[in-house]
């Protein structure tokens, strides 16, 4: 099954999503299955994942594996992503974690997370079927149950399912549509008011701020470390948004240029600082300037080397920022108006619903709350 065929066969099982991720109850377990990898028309592998109320013992694992040997696996999340193997420590550590899409709250012990592998779509489906089937009947003799508190709220009484916080459980709708136009409107009020021209002012003072380090470190111990020219692009996005910067598609490309010109900025923050620790004196931007035009004529590829060295540094820095920011913002309103438009109701009739648009962009110009005469939810 490729991405196309899962999304069909998930559709067609009345669940809903976009065209990885999909949420469906079974037996009033609701679960969530995201497509991970699968060739057309054969062997696929896909992560299941049940929210529970407590943690789900490894006994309980072992056995649905036994039942079903060699097609199931517990789920773990690999989260040494690119970036994390380039910086490392723990800027990298938290960074990873946040860019770790595949299996969300991976460290949350009460989601189950399989990994089930059939080698075509009709072994997918009985597969998915048997699974599930299992953990309705074994999950009560681990004590295991669904949540019935909603994680809005955090009061009982749900009346609704939606993908919240993660996985796919029991919500109160109007705690989750509230939500969803809350951050709508913050995303509006943003788009209405905020101001290029501030953000970036913001974003200038935020650059500076963030290359302090870079500067002071090369300046007295004549060290760059790459790790610190990350925190450049990263001030100049926070201070971006602090300055109440608008918050459209056009923010990576303000943060990047603004990161690149902060290349000799650096250099001379670094000139000055060398000049005023060890000689007391003050290092005009006009002597940097001649000594650089001096140094372009005289030997250009030692320049040329010295700002290529701080551009890639700085590359790796825009690297972990765009992840940053695609996690945060507009992404934001995405993963909200996602979960609103998973919303169904507890206990619908078992009808097969046509698939569904998701949002796919963000969908500032749209509605994100789904409508409460939505299709019901089918039990698969
Ligand atoms: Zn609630």
């Amino acid at each position: 099954m490729d991405v196309r065929e899962f999304s069909m066969l998930m559709a067609q099982r009345g669940c809903v999503g976009n065209e990885k991720n999909y949420c469906g109850s079974f037996n009033n377990y609701p679960f969530t299955a995201r497509f991970l990898n699968g060739k057309t028309g054969g062997k696929t592998t896909a992560l299941l994942q049940v929210q529970f109320n407590k943690k789900v013992p490894s006994k309980m694992t072992k056995e649905i594996r036994k039942e079903h040997r060699g097609q199931v696996s517990v789920y773990k999340v690999n989260r040494s992503t690119t970036t994390g193997y380039l910086v490392g420590g723990v800027v990298g550590a938290a960074i990873a974690s946040a860019n770790s899409n595949a299996g969300e709250n991976a460290g949350d012990t009460a989601l189950l997370s399989l990994s089930i592998t059939a080698r075509s779509t009709e072994e997918f489906a009985n597969l998915l079927d048997s699974v599930l089937n299992q953990i309705v009947q074994i999950a009560p003799g681990y004590g295991l149950f669904i949540p019935d508190a909603c994680p809005v709220c955090a009061q009982p009484g749900c009346d609704s399912y939606a993908y919240t916080k993660g996985s796919y459980r029991a919500v109160h709708a109007h705690c989750v549509q509230a939500n969803a136009q809350a951050k709508q409107a913050k995303v509006d009020k943003n788009l209405r008011e905020g101001s290029y021209a501030l953000g970036i002012v913001g974003a200038i003072l935020g650059a500076i701020v963030g290359a302090l380090p870079s500067i002071v470190l090369a300046a007295m111990a004549n060290y760059i470390l790459a790790v610190l020219f990350a925190l450049v692009p990263l001030g100049a996005y926070y201070g971006y948004k602090w300055f109440k910067g608008k918050m459209s598609k056009g923010v990576l490309g303000i943060i990047i240029l603004i990161s690149i010109l902060m290349v000799p900025v650096m250099q001379y923050g670094e000139f000055l600082m060398d000049e005023i620790v060890n000689y007391g004196a003050f290092y005009s931007p006009l002597s940097y300037f001649y000594d650089i035009s001096f140094a372009l004529s005289h030997n250009a590829s030692l320049v040329v080397v010295s700002w290529g060295q701080m551009l890639f540094f700085m590359a790796i820095g825009l690297l972990i920022v765009g992840g940053i920011i695609s996690r945060t913002g507009q992404k934001d309103v995405l993963d909200t108006s996602f979960s609103a438009a998973t919303l169904r109701p507890i206990n619908a009739a078992a009808q097969p619903t046509a698939p569904q648009a998701m949002p796919t962009a963000p969908p500032v110009a749209q509605a994100p709350v789904a409508e409460q005469t939505a299709p019901p939810q089918a039990n698969i």
